[in-house]
């Protein structure tokens, strides 16, 4: 297979990655541009998911490229992230169910669960035979979830008691197990479940009227004494750490999708701005508009070169909390920027799905808060460098 290079990926970053990275990568772009670009507005208009095309998304390999239990030979961490760029480049939304069914709940189970659990569990995840979704945010307890929860898991015998209530959670409308972090009400330290959404005594409904991230389903998640077997307990899950972990790992990972939405922006305005005459010649000829196309290029490039720098940290296995904290609230800030100014290149089309810079433009504003706001990340970051905590 021909390799087709980014051409938004200004100094050719994807020139480190291996042949078979580069095919792999050649297939799922393809499988953007033809199966997700046509339908992606339409979808993301109605607040509706398109589920026809789960399985065949899986099948280009997007969610076996982590795990030794669902790969077939290595993938780099900066492959994994060009992935998540080469999504969000066409559909955030798209990128989004990826993040979830692959960074959070599989890397869930891939981070905390026992050697048993892994091997039941990731590869059917990893074909689409199972749908996760990821449990931590409650309705009052978001950026501080590593120490408000209110969630409670009460052992008893083999079993644990979940009560509580969880806010935000992706793909929980349709997903066949949800992992739920909870306060274990003996210690108080948070632990993680696998639970079966047909558990009795739990309910997800839908949050509706969203302005960004359309296309996913969010849920609120109610758990009404739910009981499940201590075999469903993730083992080395035994406190927020661990969790942070699996965060840690996920916020890069939002970090490379934020550049793919200011990309998706930045090649629909540069194309518009070609097209579009104004004064007798196209606005790409005119300088203010070339200034904020180079702004935009500025913003896209610097932050590719930071995550790749943060994906080979990962590789090397020096990666942590406060390399991606920085990573997420860099890149996002910069996506902020970069698909402001594409929008304002388009002028009042600019406002309109069909030209292509709106989707990107309102689905930022879920990349920029979630997976920890900019300012959370700022925090970890700020602790790190100072030594002071600053949360409270
Ligand atoms: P709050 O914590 O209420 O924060 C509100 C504001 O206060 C923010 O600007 C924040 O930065 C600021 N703030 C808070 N504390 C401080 C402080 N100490 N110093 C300075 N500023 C502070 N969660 C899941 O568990 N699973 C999911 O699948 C999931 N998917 C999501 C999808 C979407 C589209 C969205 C929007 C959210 C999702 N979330 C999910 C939740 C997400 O992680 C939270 O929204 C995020 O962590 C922020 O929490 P919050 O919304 O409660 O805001």
């Amino acid at each position: 297979m021909t390799f087709d290079p980014l051409t938004s990926d200004f100094y050719g970053f994807e020139n480190a990655l291996a042949p078979h990275e580069l095919d792999a990568l050649s297939r799922l772009r393809g499988f953007m541009e033809s199966e997700i670009a046509p339908i992606a507005d339409r979808y993301w208009e109605r607040a509706e998911f398109p589920h026809q095309i789960i399985r065949p998304l899986l099948d280009t390999g997007v969610a076996s490229w982590t795990w030794p239990e669902t790969r077939d030979t290595e993938y780099s961490a900066v492959f994994r992230g060009f992935a998540s760029l080469e999504m969000s480049r066409v559909d955030a939304s798209i990128s989004t169910f990826i993040g979830v069914q692959e960074g959070l709940a599989m890397g869930a189970i891939g981070e905390c669960g026992s050697p048993e659990q892994r091997a039941d569990w990731l590869p059917r995840m990893a074909r689409g035979e199972i749908i996760g979704a990821f449990g931590l945010t409650e309705p009052l307890s978001g950026s501080d979830s590593a120490r408000g929860l209110r969630t409670t898991a009460t052992r008893d015998g083999d079993e644990w008691v979940l009560s509580g209530s969880k806010r935000w959670i992706g793909n929980a409308t349709f997903s066949d197990i949800t992992v739920i972090w909870a306060k274990d009400s003996e210690d108080g330290q948070v632990i993680g479940f696998i639970v079966p959404t047909d558990a009795d005594g739990y309910t997800a409904t839908a949050i509706g009227n969203k302005i960004s991230l359309r296309m996913v389903q969010n849920a609120d998640i109610t758990l009404n004494d739910v009981r499940v077997g201590d075999h469903l307990r993730l083992t080395r899950a035994r406190s927020f750490a661990d969790t942070a972990r699996v965060l840690r790992l996920t916020r890069a990972g939002v970090a490379w999708s934020s550049v793919g939405v200011a990309i998706g922006a930045y090649e629909a305005a540069l194309a518009y701005a070609t097209e579009r005459v104004q004064f007798g010649k196209p606005i790409a000829a005119h300088q203010l508009i070339q200034d904020l196309l180079a702004r935009c290029l500025g913003n896209i490039t610097a932050s590719i070169a930071l995550c790749v720098r943060v994906s080979q940290m990962l590789d090397d296995g020096v990666q942590r909390d406060e390399h991606s904290a920085l990573a997420k609230s860099f890149c996002t800030s910069r996506m902020r920027e970069t698909v402001a100014w594409a929008r304002e290149i388009m002028g009042g089309n600019g406002i309109v799905l069909d030209y292509g810079a709106a989707r990107h433009f309102a689905d930022a504003e879920a990349l920029y808060s979630y997976e920890g706001t900019r300012e959370m990340n700022a925090l970890i970051v700020g602790r790190a460098v100072t030594g002071h905590a600053a949360f409270v």
